[in-house]
């Protein structure tokens, strides 16, 4: 049987730690914060889950194939309310996905500004050119959905290990001991920066969300706004309607990072839901979390070998969209560690060449 050691108890992590174990690999999972925390950047309440990515079809079949694990996951992690996208040009992002949603036979529609009124008891149109309908797209409560991976992966034989751990050649160094495996990927988030610095170059920002008090017949879709910037859902209980800017936040230290957003981000998602949604313009906050992002310069994950250990591999860069793509990245990640596929060139490590972002944050910068 090969063994594995996987460190970091995170989306990409948790996820191959139960890919791994379900093939029938001895699998330890080490993280130092429970799985589900929030330091952690896939912690806290809710993530969308939408096969929309411009024309970029290479992600858009990434989170189609990992909307289909998550359903098979269960445990109620997957909400398939659907994801509306407020296109405000014909010819933007929303156009492109549309097109590239429909090769890939991915069920979308568009509909015209007035047409989405049902979705939400107060919607503003005006500004809108139309509507792209997602069906099958949805939110995922991202605590909950790495708990229930770890849960997966330890009912199917893994290990879980609450330590700090360091890099010692190709072996991992925990606390008085060092462990190897015949595979040892390292899914540490915005901390793969710290731990491999000659390698792997992250830009870690600040991130703050709001979530509101909204009545019942608020329950309805995933939303983006994406010239705006600004994504969020409807009423998801227990979490509320969430808003949230999906600019690049500070610069920050995640260690030292806030847990709760600040009074403006409160205030922007208030402007936000004054303009669009109007009958929530007053609505109580529920609660108020910061998050980070670990960004790569493209925009693209990272999955690699380490240069000089060949059974050491580098897994993160979730750049503000990875945690859809969870299972899906488990899946090439299981392969390549199995010998049955080529890493993805696209997830190479190396200089990258700065790009727009795969995340619900446009100003119109990939038009031509
Ligand atoms: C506000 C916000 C909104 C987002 N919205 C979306 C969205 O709508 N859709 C979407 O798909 N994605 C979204 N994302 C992005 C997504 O959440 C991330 O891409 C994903 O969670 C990254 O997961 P990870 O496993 O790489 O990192 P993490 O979740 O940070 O996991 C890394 C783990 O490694 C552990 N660790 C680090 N160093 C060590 C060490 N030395 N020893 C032991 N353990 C260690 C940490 O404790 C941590 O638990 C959002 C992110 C944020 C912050």
């Amino acid at each position: 049987m090969p063994s594995a050691i996987v460190i970091g108890a995170g989306v990409f992590g948790a996820s191959v730690a139960d890919r791994l174990a379900r093939d029938s690999w001895e699998v330890t999972l080490v993280d130092r914060l429970e799985p589900g925390h929030p330091r952690s950047e896939s912690g806290g309440e809710t993530r969308l889950i939408r096969c929309s990515h411009g024309r970029d079809a290479f992600y858009t079949r990434s989170a189609r194939r990992a909307w289909a694990l998550w359903r098979e996951l269960g445990e109620g992690v997957l909400v398939e309310p659907g994801v509306v996208w407020f296109a405000r040009t014909d010819n933007g992002w929303e156009a492109d996905s549309e097109r590239v949603l429909r090769e890939a036979a991915i069920p979308v529609e568009r509909l015209e500004p007035g047409d989405a009124r049902p979705f939400f008891p107060s919607l503003a149109v005006d500004d809108l050119a139309f509507v792209l309908h997602e069906p099958e797209a949805g939110v995922l409560k991202a605590s909950e959905a790495v708990r229930a991976l770890v849960r997966r992966a330890r009912e199917a034989g893994a290990r879980l290990s609450r330590e700090a751990a360091q890099p010692a050649g190709s072996a991992v160094a925990l606390a008085g001991r060092r462990e190897e495996a015949d595979a040892v990927v390292w899914a540490c988030g915005a901390w793969l920066a710290r731990l491999f610095p000659q390698l792997v170059d992250l830009r870690v920002t600040f991130q703050q969300l709001s979530l509101f008090e909204a009545p019942l017949e608020w329950d309805g879709p995933g939303w983006v706004d994406f010239d705006a910037a600004t994504y969020g859902h409807a009423r998801i209980e227990p979490f509320g309607f969430k808003a949230a800017s999906d600019l690049d936040g500070p610069d920050i230290d995640p260690e030292e990072r806030p847990l709760e957003a600040g009074e403006s981000a409160v205030a922007a998602g208030r402007r936000y839901l004054a303009h669009r949604f109007p009958d929530l313009a007053g609505a109580p906050v529920k609660s108020a979390p910061g998050c980070h992002y670990s960004s790569t310069a493209d925009g693209q994950f990272i999955f690699a070998p380490h240069p000089e250990h060949e059974r050491t591999w580098l897994l993160g860069g979730g750049s503000g969209h990875g945690f859809k793509h969870g299972p899906a990245m488990a899946e090439h990640v299981a392969a390549v560690l199995a010998g049955r596929a080529e890493p993805e060139p696209r997830f190479a490590l190396g200089r990258r060449a700065a790009a727009r972002s795969l995340r619900t944050a446009g100003f119109g910068a990939d038009r031509d």
